[in-house]
């Protein structure tokens, strides 16, 4: 199999003729050969976004909500099949890939036609004048995004680049190219407007730096790691682009000693675990109340151990492989480095080898480590595979104080019988999102961002649609 890029609404091969190898990490097997895209793809694709965007941008905001219902729709027709892609291309378990990835891919679409249905345009009243703000588009978009919720994180920033009068140049990531791919052929399906969305596949340093440094791609939202965002930073920043970064995290499960425990051991397990740990928000670092710490840790162990980690295609496996071979390496390397520091293996710790499909599959065994300084490199740096950090504290400061150590400030939650102390607490940790009892429980209206590290800016509801938009204020004297 081989896909192309999606340029002008037609499937493009790319420019200089190169392809690159795209693995299931579940099998090791290669499943599709994938455009080795360079500059000259992208400034087909750029043009091909100009050349729509005076048509695109001219619609009425109702027509392009229309539009974006008629995507939801016709990508619900393939959910299964986004589903099964998405856990061929990530190996992650075809159950997730149906709850999540699926599910919000085209959730993503619905809610933001929905918002944008209820805008309602701004005015300001003074004595002797009226101001109104009138939003235009900012003009062609550019949208670069990780392998880890694919579909979902990209669907993301186009349904509100889309509904704000946008036209589109992104790249997901060269390591799961697949859903991109489906969602091109959903566009052709429905006869979507040519060159409303370009798609370009390859690698971050070529077609990605390509799409920051293209003087045409007014506005960037990046979604990946913290040092990718600073070379997308340094890059897009000097040109004025509008700039939007979601990036890493190293978050904090914080168990106080009134909890109720066994739900605080399942939440805790599957913040930590869910994705084999790569999603930015899981939550690496469990930190628990010294009081309850030899009650709480068995109820975590057991937990992770009834974790079954297996052939991502069959429907009762909860953890599948991490993204690839390489990633898995680098996994292990923490865990080795984990044991240097100090810390020991409370359960899991290595590689798993599967039986056949699977033997060649990049599967880790869901690890806790214990004992680790909480400055420790282990604790403070972002791994993003199955390996969580458990630390004790003393009190509710110090408690925040390990929260907070770290460069991340992107997620959290704290689980407790008492709302008020969790509420307190929530709100002390340097965070953009919070959870009190429970984790991963998302409304789509609501700031989605990061703090220190992990990210500039919004995503979400008023924020999506305000990125992208140009908001302009008239100011007209009373007669
Ligand atoms: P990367 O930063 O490696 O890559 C993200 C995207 O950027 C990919 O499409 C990548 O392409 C591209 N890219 C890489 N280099 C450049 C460049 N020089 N110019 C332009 N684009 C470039 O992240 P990962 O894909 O490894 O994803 C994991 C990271 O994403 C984790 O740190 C995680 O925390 C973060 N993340 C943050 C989220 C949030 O909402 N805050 C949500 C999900 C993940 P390619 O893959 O081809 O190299």
């Amino acid at each position: 199999m081989q896909i192309e890029n999606f340029i002008d609404g037609k499937f493009t091969t790319p420019r200089n003729g190169t392809y690159l190898d795209n693995y299931n990490p579940a099998t090791g097997e290669v499943i599709t050969k994938i455009p080795n895209s360079d500059n000259e793809d992208v400034e087909l694709a750029v043009k091909a976004a100009q050349k729509a965007l005076p048509s695109w941008a001219d619609l009425p905001r109702i027509k392009r909500v229309e539009w974006l219902r008629k995507i939801a729709k016709a990508l619900e027709l393939r959910k299964d099949d986004i589903a099964m892609t998405e856990s061929m291309d990530t190996g992650k378990p075809i159950s997730l890939a149906k709850r999540v990835d699926a599910s919000r891919s085209i959730a993503n679409f619905e809610f933001f036609a929905e918002h944008a249905e209820k805008l309602v345009d701004e005015e300001y009243e003074m004595a002797d004048a009226t101001n109104y703000v009138i939003r235009k588009p900012v003009g062609v978009v550019g949208l670069i995004t990780p392998w880890n919720l694919p579909l979902y994180l990209l669907t993301w920033k186009i349904a509100p680049a889309l509904v704000m009068g946008n036209t589109i140049v992104a790249k997901p990531s060269e390591l799961t190219p697949l859903t991109a791919n489906l969602l091109c052929e959903v566009l052709t399906s429905i006869q979507f407007p040519s060159g409303v969305i370009n798609v370009i596949h390859g690698l971050g340093p070529s077609a990605g730096q390509a799409i920051l440094e293209h003087p045409q791609i007014k506005a960037i939202s990046f979604t990946g790691g913290t040092s990718t965002g600073k070379i997308v930073a340094q890059t897009a920043a000097p040109m004025f682009k509008k700039l939007s970064l979601e990036l890493g995290g190293k978050n904090a499960t914080i168990i106080l000693d009134d909890a109720d425990l066994p739900t605080a051991a399942k939440g805790a397990a599957r913040a930590a675990f869910t994705n084999s740990g790569q999603v930015c928000l899981c939550g690496s670092r469990i930190l628990i109340d010294s009081k309850i710490y030899d009650e709480f840790m068995p109820l975590l162990i057991k937990e992770v151990k009834a974790m079954k980690v297996g052939n991502p295609a069959k429907e009762n496996t909860d953890i599948g492989s991490v993204i690839s071979h390489t990633h898995m390496e680098k996994v292990l390397s923490y865990v080795d480095l984990a044991k240097q520091e100090g810390g020991k293996i409370a359960t899991g710790g290595g590689r798993i080898i599967l039986p056949k499909p699977n033997s060649n599959g990049a599967f880790i065994e869901p690890t806790i480590v214990e004992g680790l300084s909480i400055d420790s490199r282990c604790a403070t740096e972002e791994i993003f595979g199955p390996v969580a950090s458990v630390h004790q504290f003393t009190s509710d400061d110090e408690a925040v104080r390990m929260a907070n150590i770290t460069e991340y400030g992107l997620a959290g939650s704290v689980w407790t019988s008492d709302l008020t102390r969790g509420k307190s607490l929530a709100e002390k940790i340097e965070s953009g999102i919070l959870w009190v009892n429970t984790w991963l429980h998302r409304d789509l209206r609501t700031p989605f961002g990061g703090v220190k590290n992990s990210g500039v800016g919004r995503e979400g509801g008023d924020w999506s649609l305000n990125f992208f938009s140009e908001l302009t204020n008239v100011c007209v004297k009373d007669e």
